[in-house]
């Protein structure tokens, strides 16, 4: 039980320690080389466990293999189209009540309530729309 929390605290802590929203693979690599006995089921396992208690968050991405998300705070994400690196995007109160009450009247355009939302935005990243620029 003792090794167990022991585990969870350190890929707790190597999530919450990047900004990436790595996949299960590269937090394990990662974790390895701290802790050489553990195995990628457990990192999956403890991953799971760790979104079930709301402590991170797991994200889909568009492309590729599910994310983690050290953040549990409600954020915006921004993935880009070209070199994949997903960006947080956080947001004053002000436009926070903005947002929240556009998303209650699109739910009403069906009749519903609006618990929470989820908000992707996809494009391409300052670092790429300046590449993209300089090749045009
Ligand atoms: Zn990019
Ligand atoms: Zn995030």
């Amino acid at each position: 039980m003792k090794k167990y929390s022991r585990q969870r605290e350190m890929i707790l802590q190597s999530l919450r320690n990047r900004v990436d929203h790595p996949t299960a693979e590269t937090l394990y690599e990662d974790i390895k080389a701290k802790m050489p006995e553990i195995g990628i089921a457990t990192v999956y396992r403890n991953l799971s466990d760790l979104c079930e208690t709301g402590q991170i968050v797991k994200i889909k991405s568009k492309n590729g293999p599910d994310r983690f998300d050290g953040n549990p705070e409600p954020h915006i994400h921004f993935e880009c189209d070209s070199c994949h690196e997903i960006y947080d995007i956080y947001i004053h109160d002000v436009q926070t009540k903005k947002m929240d009450n556009e998303i209650q009247r699109l739910a009403e355009n069906i009749g519903a309530e609006a618990e929470s939302s989820n908000i992707w935005i996809y494009g391409f990243c300052k670092k790429c729309k300046l590449l993209k620029n300089i090749n045009n």
